[in-house]
């Protein structure tokens, strides 16, 4: 067994009505909230109103930044922080989807730090940021328990995360009615980004005791709910059930770290538009095939905890997900296995992962 050390230093307050009954959090963070959000989930999801009604009563002066794009840019973050940095806030209040919360972690490094956003992947930043709160909207990514903040850039074409210990945000507040107002794409893309974290943290080469305790519950709690992906309303409890999910997967990846079906999933975003979670959900069916191989035990614990009779069903559970998805040219393809070979990920997966393993897999999802 590999030693571990464990460390997840966010308080994660959950429940209905959380931010109104955990007011006490936003006391002592100082005078002055920055908030970061995307143009619309905020407001829609209902989160916003309830920050700014829990901020004016404890007379805590507030600005937002509201255009942090789907999967944010060096230069989104750059905007966001010249903001922050006229406004001098004392901490960041993130609500949204991944996008947001991932920009916000860039502003906290970036508002209390002489620094360009390009710097961020350097990990070297002389001042702490300033503190994070935190509010999902959707129910995949779990970067509310996360030290990472996933970036897009330009100039090396695609997608790369940065981190550090002092990124995990200070609180965050999980409440399944923020996540009702997902339509029925989203909720499924992030579903399955967040099944793809709790699957790849489980069959990480870094995986632990611990973080395995996190991704065995996630992985159950999953596929208790699996089926509400196939229609269109979900019960409370079942976005209750995958917001819960969502947070184990990001405590789980904290240790673990992601695996190749996230090196491969980033240019399907870059390139294509192919939204984060889809993105793994077409390679994650060939990933389980080839881990199989190496780690067939441990892939058959996750079909017996998903509740499904074998991979096959699996891989058709994918299929019904994505169908319609896009199909991209072979050269192409062979062209990003090249570069996912090359990530970290690889370190992260389990067997002997060559460039010619992963455009097999692309071809055989996405070909
Ligand atoms: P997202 O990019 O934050 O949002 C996708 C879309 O969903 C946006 O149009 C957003 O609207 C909308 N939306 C969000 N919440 C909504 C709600 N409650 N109701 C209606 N619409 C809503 O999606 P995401 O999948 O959560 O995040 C993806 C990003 O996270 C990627 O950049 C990915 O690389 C990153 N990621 C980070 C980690 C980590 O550990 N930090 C892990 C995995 C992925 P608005 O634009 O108005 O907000
Ligand atoms: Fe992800």
């Amino acid at each position: 067994m590999l030693d571990f050390n464990f460390f997840v230093p966010t308080r994660l307050v959950h429940g209905e009505g959380c931010v109104q009954k955990n007011s006490q959090y936003f006391e002592g963070m100082g005078r002055r909230a920055f908030i970061v959000t995307g143009p619309n989930s905020a407001k829609l999801s209902g989160a916003l109103d309830d920050v700014t009604t829990v901020l004016a009563d404890k007379g805590i002066e507030y600005e937002q930044f509201s255009e942090v794009e789907v999967n944010p840019s060096l230069d989104n973050v750059e905007v966001a922080s010249a903001s922050a940095r006229r406004f001098k806030p004392d901490f960041i209040v993130a609500i949204g989807g991944g996008s947001p919360l991932d920009a916000a972690k860039a502003v906290a490094v970036l508002v209390a730090n002489d620094m360009a956003a390009a710097q961020l992947y350097d990990k070297n930043w002389p001042n702490q940021p300033l503190p994070i709160l935190a509010i999902p909207t959707t129910a995949g990514t779990g970067s509310e328990v996360t030290p990472y903040s996933v970036l897009t850039i330009p100039e090396k074409e695609t997608k790369q995360g940065f981190g550090g210990p002092d990124l995990f945000p200070k609180v965050s507040f999980l409440d399944w009615r923020y996540t009702d107002s997902l339509p029925r794409g989203i909720t499924i893309d992030t579903a399955v980004d967040a099944l793809s974290h709790l699957v790849e943290g489980y069959l990480s080469t870094r995986a632990n005791s611990a973080s395995d305790m996190l991704a065995m519950h996630g992985i159950r709690l999953w596929g208790r709910h699996r089926k509400a992906l196939m229609h269109d309303d979900l019960t409370p409890e079942e976005r209750d059930g995958f917001l819960v999910a969502s947070a184990l997967g990001g405590m789980t990846i904290s240790h673990t770290g992601t695996t190749f079906v996230h090196a491969l999933g980033y240019p399907l975003t870059y390139y294509h538009d192919i939204p984060h979670g889809q993105a793994n959900g077409l390679v994650i069916g060939g990933y389980l095939r080839f881990t199989e191989r190496t780690a067939p035990d441990k892939v058959e614990n996750i079909i017996r905890w998903l509740d499904m009779d074998s991979l096959g069903e699996f891989a058709g559970m994918m299929d019904q997900l994505f169908l319609g998805h896009k199909t991209i040219d072979h050269a192409e393809l062979e062209r990003y296995a090249q570069a996912a070979s090359e990530t970290r990920n690889v370190a992260n997966s389990l067997g002997d992962v060559t460039a010619s393993v992963l455009a097999d897999i692309l071809k055989a999802s996405v070909g």
